[in-house]
């Protein structure tokens, strides 16, 4: 099932390891392929030599429906989501280096840039920390995704959600050039975030743009 689907989430994952977005057998991807089904990268793996067939097919109460390997041991956290945020329908979660440092430093990335504002939401929150793969880790990130599409993992890394797999990664290379951006302005000594009226503004156009897809898919 969903060969289409499981082909290009594998070469996501190829893709995120030659950019340095994860590595090795670290970060997970999901898909609501239907709604159904949700399509999951399996744990323990390395994850940029995953065939389609390694992939994992599972519903919503996390049942396997198809598939030999153990789904992602982030399950909780891909269904807490996709159970509380009803338009995101696909979410990468990776260990990629800057917003890596913001997860040890556990301070959040502020506005900073405009795309932040109008693709992401916001500033990007810290989730309190938790072990990962614990129901307490998918909890805090919840609520600290609350209108934002991304969400910095205490000590550990980032998740990143889309209306789609492709808006995901585009959400993930933005969030961690962002996060790169800011550790390095960090270093001079001097940032400024956006003024606080235009963050406002923009916000107010990222939950628009969030609420007339939720709208579309209702009529879809
Ligand atoms: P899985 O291989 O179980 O998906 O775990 C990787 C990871 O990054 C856990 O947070
Ligand atoms: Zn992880």
């Amino acid at each position: 099932m969903y060969e289409d689907l499981k082909k290009r989430i594998v070469e996501v994952l190829v893709y995120l390891e030659s950019k340095g977005l994860n590595y090795g057998r670290s970060g997970n991807i999901s898909v609501r392929a239907s709604g159904e089904h949700i399509v999951i990268t399996p744990s323990g793996l390395v994850k940029s030599k995953l065939k389609p067939e390694d992939l994992v097919i599972v519903d919503y109460n996390g049942e396997i429906v198809e598939g030999f390997n153990k789904p992602s041991s982030e399950l909780p956290l891909h269904l807490a989501i996709y159970r509380a945020y009803e338009y995101f329908n696909a979410i990468i979660h990776a260990h990629s280096i800057y917003t890596g440092i913001l997860s040890v430093m556990r301070e959040p990335l502020p506005p900073i840039l405009e795309e932040m504002t109008i693709y992401l939401g916001g500033d990007i929150r810290v989730a309190d920390y938790a072990p990962f793969g614990t129901r307490e880790l998918a909890e805090n990130s919840v609520e600290a995704l609350r209108n934002r599409k991304a969400v910095i993992l205490a000590n550990h890394g980032v998740v990143a959600c889309g209306i789609d797999l492709e808006d995901a990664l585009e959400v993930l290379e933005l969030v961690e050039r962002a996060a790169q951006i800011y550790v390095f302005s960090r270093l001079t000594g001097r940032v400024t975030t956006l003024p606080i009226d235009v963050v406002e503004h923009q916000k107010k156009i990222f939950l628009e743009r969030i609420k007339l897809r939720k709208e579309q898919e209702v009529s879809e």
